[in-house]
């Protein structure tokens, strides 16, 4: 097919790096001689026709700002049928030959939906998540990590100091991704995740533990998406504090996790991926997620990562069990 006109967008939660992704999708789409366009303010944007022509400048100063640039925005709308097709009208009027998705999950929900629907679509694979099958490591995780590790560090001085025990709630919706890297990286006592099944009374004990064995701090990490999140933990500790014997100071790390300077790795991730979706369009390959798997850019078609989740090594897991002795 030929490519002339190609759109793109953000959508979803943001990303560090998604700006660098934006900046690689247009500086290597106006080098194949194509013109580039951005989508505000992602789904939305497409159903109400909301896009502008971006030049080689117009994305220049912006690899190094966390957040994107072209606005994201989760659209309830884009997720009917008739919104999906106000959407298509809007590709249609505006000749764009194919869409640049760059997103987590739900957005490539939404670009598998144009795809059925017949239209050209490349998905990047960006979410702090990390719960996309068809990349190992997606735009975002490396900078979260980075935050998510800094609050730990600084919380385990806090917790040597008096003694207290803390927990710091991380993000990652139904994935553990973030919390067990962020438990291995910053020597957690316990992580608990939503893929695994941890009570309350596993968490108490493993932090005695800690105390037991001597150490002056016991810092957990949870995954928002656990069973017992931070809050109904620090509700059963609450309950039971006379018999746990200490304190739990609970930190929800939210938002924090998401803004920010994208680290080195996520620019350069971005940056390969943008590439990635512009080289999959030239050689019309679309339906497809880009991702990196095994330290490559690869592609996997989007019928084989909707729907699903990536699982957590469960090796790493265990390797969290032993190392936080
Ligand atoms: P993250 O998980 O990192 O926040 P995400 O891409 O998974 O990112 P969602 O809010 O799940 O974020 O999805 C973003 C948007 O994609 C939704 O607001 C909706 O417009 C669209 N979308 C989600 N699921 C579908 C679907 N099944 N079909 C069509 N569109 C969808």
């Amino acid at each position: 097919m030929a490519m002339k006109r190609v759109a793109l967008l953000t959508s979803g939660g943001d990303a560090a790096g998604m700006n660098a992704a934006i900046r690689a999708v247009v500086r290597t789409g106006l080098d194949n001689g194509w013109d580039m366009f951005g989508v505000r303010g992602g789904y939305a944007g497409l159903v109400r026709d909301n896009m502008t022509p971006l030049t080689v400048r117009d994305v220049g100063g912006i690899i190094q700002q966390g957040g994107t640039v072209l606005g994201s925005a989760r659209s309830p709308e884009f997720a009917t049928e008739a919104g999906r097709l106000r959407a298509l009208a809007t590709l249609e009027q505006q000749r764009i030959d194919a869409l640049v998705v760059i997103g987590g999950n739900g957005s490539q929900g939404g670009a598998a939906a144009l795809t059925e629907a017949g239209f050209p679509v490349v998905g990047v694979a960006s979410t702090i998540d990390n719960d996309l099958v068809g990349s190992d490591i997606t735009i975002g995780v490396d900078t979260a990590l980075n935050i998510a590790l800094e609050a730990i560090d600084r919380l385990k001085t806090t917790a040597s100091s008096h003694q207290r025990a803390f927990l710091v709630e991380a993000m990652g919706r139904k994935c553990g991704y973030l919390a067990l890297m962020a438990g291995i990286a910053g020597g957690a006592e316990v992580v608990v995740l939503p893929e695994t099944d941890t009570t309350p009374e596993q968490v108490a004990q493993d932090l005695q533990a800690a105390y037991d064995r001597g150490k002056a701090h016991a810092l957990g990490v949870v995954a928002e998406g656990a069973r017992s999140n931070a809050a109904s933990l620090a509700a059963y500790f609450r309950e039971h504090e006379a018999r746990i014997g200490f304190e739990l100071r609970t930190t929800t790390l939210g938002h924090v996790q998401r803004g920010g300077r994208p680290t080195a790795y996520d620019r350069i991730l971005a940056t390969r991926l943008g590439a990635g979706a512009v080289a999959a369009l030239a050689r019309s390959e679309t339906g497809v997620l880009v991702g990196m798997l095994e330290g490559r850019v690869a592609v996997t078609p989007l019928s084989e990562v909707v729907g699903r989740q990536k699982r957590i090594d469960p090796e790493l897991f265990a390797l969290a069990r032993i190392l936080d002795r």
